[in-house]
């Protein structure tokens, strides 16, 4: 390999082999708890702030899914990853302004992070030359504070309310609506905010039966989630290590 940035240290690799088993092992053990098939429980592991080598070391460890939150890291570190030859499923996770709709769609097989009506409508435009639709998932509010992000529940805000911004994802042959996606609030219990996004859950797929996926659950919080029905867990430092920013 020439790129040296994109060479993996054996102390690296043992690093993150190490991490990963005790992430699955906790994924497996929620798993038991809750009464679930393991198999129902994707691990996204989110890769932000560190770089490609380690997306290639945990792909060769059996890592087949990465979650980035910041397009313009993102962008350089798929490529940089594909052109390694090595393809996992890339999920963007981080609130996304509309003008980077287009730069997302280039390399993300799902959006998790679709929460007003007019991204979900640069989604479908900016996704017309791709070969496959769309996987996006509508984040969703739990505590009903719009300035953090998120389609509110029970809302019938035409910009914003989380049956709106489902249909906009639905109605376009671009997208496919998989399902709902949540971050815990600051100061909110896990439980009684994954117990809060379980009952949203649940009404939201009478309506849309094919919008199974519920991303939910991090490094502190997994079991919690997967105790409620996260069906994608994102973990990053448990992972990966502390990151050195806050983000
Ligand atoms: C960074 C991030 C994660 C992972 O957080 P950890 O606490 O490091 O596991 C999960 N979800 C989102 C949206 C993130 O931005």
């Amino acid at each position: 390999m020439t790129d040296s940035s994109a060479t993996v240290r054996p102390d690296r690799r043992a690093e993150l082999a190490a991490g990963l088993a005790q992430v699955r092992a906790r994924i497996a053990d929620a798993c038991a708890v809750a009464g679930r098939d393991r198999a129902e429980v994707t691990m996204i592991a989110v890769t932000k702030t560190y770089p490609a080598s380690d997306v290639l070391a945990l792909a060769g460890l059996g890592v087949t899914d990465v979650g980035e939150n910041r397009d313009q890291e993102a962008a350089g570190k798929a490529a940089e990853v594909s052109a390694a030859g090595v393809s996992p499923r890339w999920h963007f996770i981080g609130q996304l302004q509309r003008n980077k709709a287009r730069s997302v769609v280039r390399y993300a097989d799902v959006v998790h992070s679709v929460d007003s009506v007019r991204l979900a409508r640069a989604l479908a435009t900016a996704s017309a030359d791709r070969e496959r639709p769309l996987d996006a998932l509508v984040q969703v509010s739990i505590d009903g504070d719009p300035a953090r992000g998120g389609a509110l529940p029970g809302s019938a805000d035409p910009g914003v309310g989380l049956e709106p911004v489902a249909e906009a994802v639905a109605d376009s042959p671009m997208l496919r609506l998989a399902g709902l996606m949540a971050v815990a609030p600051l100061g909110w219990a896990p439980e009684r905010a994954f117990a809060r996004l379980a009952e949203v859950a649940e009404a939201f797929r009478l309506v849309h039966p094919g919008a199974v996926a519920l991303s939910a659950g991090m490094s502190g919080d997994l079991e919690i989630a997967i105790q409620y029905g996260a069906t994608h867990v994102r973990v990053g430092s448990a992972l990966l290590g502390m990151r050195p920013t806050l983000r």
